[in-house]
């Protein structure tokens, strides 16, 4: 058994733990980072290789600020890794004339002034001839949109944070932890016990593990993503092709461009509701979920509808007002977290890594997460 002391412990190095450890590392700290499985594992919520980012954000104006500077740190971090984990493809809402995400989408860009343009059905086939919307769907298109090459992001992360001395344990859960009575905290796995100044826990799906207080508030869901094979690869290219959000009678969905796969990728229905514990070591995508996938491709962009190249199920980890939850443990402020991303986390995660240094060293943020706290959720 070991014992040795850091100044931060992370406790997840997935895509928010990865962030926090090159953040915390960065700044001179001595970090450690425990991960449950190795990292790019397929358990959790950041496989399946890219995420989309979206600046137009119909989930709420106040998402726009850190969403801008994420933006930036995916930049910027693969500028410094030497990856390239930024994609800008433009991106676009499409929905029913008047309907929700257009139009709270539309009114994120006025607030935050974002470039824009709202596009009626026949300027959408124009530019983009894979989608046959239905009769009367518009779109918002916003040129700043595109996607993080999650997989590597991750890499990017935690690459950069060994090389400023941070240590990264995988196949070693954080079993339990405790705060000490001189402000810091002890955390115990199977290999050892470790006492540092502050914890940051960012354990995905297994968050109310660590965090009882939100056992009550967070759910994890099963989402289904696939990778289908197309007739006409040439319309879904990078440069040709933007990532989207669909909404139609089935549900939300969600593509990308063709990336590092030769299938075109969809995902959905957003929310599908199907429950699942994460303990549980099947991923297998629900048979529902694919099912609508594959009618949501027949119908709105038959070009793509072909048969299933890869099959995947991943974690969503659920708030009840589907915001995240950014805020210190109750009663012990040297420990932090973040979670319940709510399925739309991956593309703050460079910015939430800053976020949880900036409250692990100093308490404070640049940014408002008033929105984020667990108070909020209170009965
Ligand atoms: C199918 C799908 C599609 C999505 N699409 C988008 C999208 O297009 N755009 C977007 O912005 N977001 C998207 N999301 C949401 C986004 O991917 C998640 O919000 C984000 O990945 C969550 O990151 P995380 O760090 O909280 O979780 P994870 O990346 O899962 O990391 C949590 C880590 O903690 C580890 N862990 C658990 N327990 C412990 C423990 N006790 N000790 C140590 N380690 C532990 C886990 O193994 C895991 O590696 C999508 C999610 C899914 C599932």
């Amino acid at each position: 058994m070991t014992s040795h002391s850091y100044d931060v412990i992370v406790a997840g190095v997935g895509a928010m733990g990865s962030a926090a450890c090159w953040h915390l590392a960065k700044r001179g700290l001595k970090v450690l980072g425990l991960e449950r499985f190795d990292l790019g594992h397929a358990m959790g919520s950041s496989h399946g290789l890219n995420r989309i980012i979206r600046l137009a954000y119909f989930e709420g104006s106040h998402y726009v600020p850190i969403v801008r500077r994420a933006h930036e740190l995916w930049r910027t971090t693969g500028d410094e890794a030497g990856m390239k984990l930024l994609h800008v493809t433009g991106s676009i809402d499409l929905a029913p004339e008047g309907a929700g995400p257009v139009e709270s989408s539309l009114q994120s860009c006025l607030d935050h002034g974002l470039v824009h343009e709202r596009l009626d059905g026949r300027e959408i086939a124009r530019r983009f001839p894979a989608f046959q919307l239905p009769e009367g769907h518009v779109g918002l298109w916003q040129p700043d949109g595109g996607f993080v090459a999650s997989e590597k992001a991750i890499y990017a992360h935690v690459g950069l944070a060994q090389a400023r001395g941070a240590e990264i344990r995988t196949g070693e859960p954080m079993l339990d932890w405790a705060p000490t009575a001189q402000g810091g905290v002890v955390v115990r796995t199977e290999r050892g016990t470790y006492s540092a100044g502050r914890l940051v826990i960012t354990s995905g799906g297994w968050i109310a593990d660590a965090v009882p207080a939100l056992a009550s508030k967070v759910s994890t869901v099963r989402q289904a993503i696939g990778w289908f094979t197309t007739r006409r690869p040439e319309l879904f290219r990078e440069g040709a092709f933007p990532v989207f959000i669909l909404s139609v009678e089935e549900g939300a969905f969600y593509g990308f461009p063709l990336y590092e796969h030769p299938g075109f990728k969809l995902g959905g229905p957003h929310f599908g509701r199907e429950p699942m514990d994460p303990r549980d070591d099947d991923r297998t995508p629900s048979p529902r979920q694919v099912a609508l996938i594959r009618e949501c491709l027949r119908r709105y962009i038959p070009d793509a509808a072909g048969d299933p190249l890869t099959l995947k199920g991943c974690v969503y980890t659920v708030s009840p007002d589907e915001d995240f939850i950014i805020d210190a443990v109750p009663g012990v402020p040297q420990a932090v977290f973040a979670s319940c991303c709510s399925g739309h986390g991956f593309k703050f995660a460079s910015a939430i890594g800053e976020i949880l240094a900036d409250l692990s060293t100093s308490g404070q943020s640049a940014f408002d997460l008033t929105p984020f706290s667990l108070d909020r959720l209170a009965a």
